[in-house]
This record gives structure tokens, sequence and C-alpha cells, in this order.
């Protein structure tokens, strides 16, 4: 097979695997397979073999953290309902907007190991990924602020319920 034929069978390989977890996740809107791929194009120096393997990686990490982030196991779904309804904001970057797509932490990234690997790497919500940032460890982070956050989505959420279901 010539190497454009063989990308082409890997993309069609990974877009039948994509539409099974934006399915399962509802994650219309929130993140396109070519955009996973070309994030996995700038991480595959760091330990990936090349955006195919990140994209693997990605879809097995969204249905392992069954839709949500790593931290607060919030949806991501649900956070994309809040910023659809300007119950929570966005943050304007130099390079797009940050709120709705999951992000790639490293779970280590105070230690030696501090790389984008496949063991290394969490998919995570911007709030959470944000607040850790390379300040706090990753299990003591999730300990603590995870169930807060999550608490506070909720919260949100049923604000938003409410008064959607007032109107
Ligand atoms: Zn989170």
């Amino acid at each position: 097979m010539s190497e454009q034929a063989n990308a082409i069978a890997k993309k069609a390989e990974l877009q039948l695997e994509f539409e099974k977890v934006e399915k399962s996740f509802k994650l219309q809107g929130i993140r396109t397979l070519e955009q996973i791929l070309s994030t996995g194009e700038a991480k595959k120096s760091e330990g990936f073999d090349d955006k195919y393997h990140f994209a693997h990686w990605w879809m097995e990490q969204i249905s392992k953290q069954s839709g949500a982030c790593h931290y607060c196991e919030v949806q991501f779904a649900d956070i994309k309902e809040l910023i659809d309804a300007k119950f929570l904001r966005e943050r304007k970057t130099g390079y797009g907007y940050r709120g709705i797509p999951p992000e790639i932490d490293r779970l280590d990234s105070i230690a030696a190991k501090n790389v984008y690997s496949p063991s290394n790497c969490v998919l995570a919500c911007y709030y959470c990924n944000n607040d850790k940032s390379n300040i706090y460890p990753a299990k003591l982070f999730k300990k603590y602020l995870g169930p807060a956050r999550k608490a506070l989505v909720e919260g949100l959420l049923l604000e938003l319920r409410t008064e959607n279901k007032a109107a």
C-alpha cells in the first residue's frame, strides 16, 4: 500500500471509531476527528508515535473517562450546554477559545516525568486544567478540588434547567 493509501485507510478506521465515541458521549460540537489529529501532530514528538496513535489514545481515554473530565468528572457535554447557555464563560486566548474542548493534561507535571505520553496524560476540562496547572499533584487535586467543582457545575446545571423549565 502506498503511503497515501495507508493514511486514507487509517483515517477511515479512525472515523468509524470516532463516530461511536461521538455518539456515546454526545461530543457533537465539542471535538472533531480533524481537530484531534491536529493536536496529535503537535504531541507526537513528546511520546506518541504519530497523530493516529494520539487519536486512538484520545478515543480510548474519553471512553475510559466516560465522556467526563478526569478531575471533576463533569461530562464534557454538560460543560458545552452551560457555555452555550452563557452560564459558564469561555476564555479567549491567542489561539482560540478554551472551555468547550477537552484538554490534554499531564498527570505528573511536577516530577521528572513531565511529558506528554499515553500513560502520563488524561483528558481534563479547561477549568480543572487551568487551575491545576503544573502547581498541584494530580491525585490530591482530583481528590479535593474535583468534587468541589462537580458540585459547583451541578448547581449551575440545576439553575439552567430550572430556568428553562420556567420559560
Ligand atoms: Zn474538570
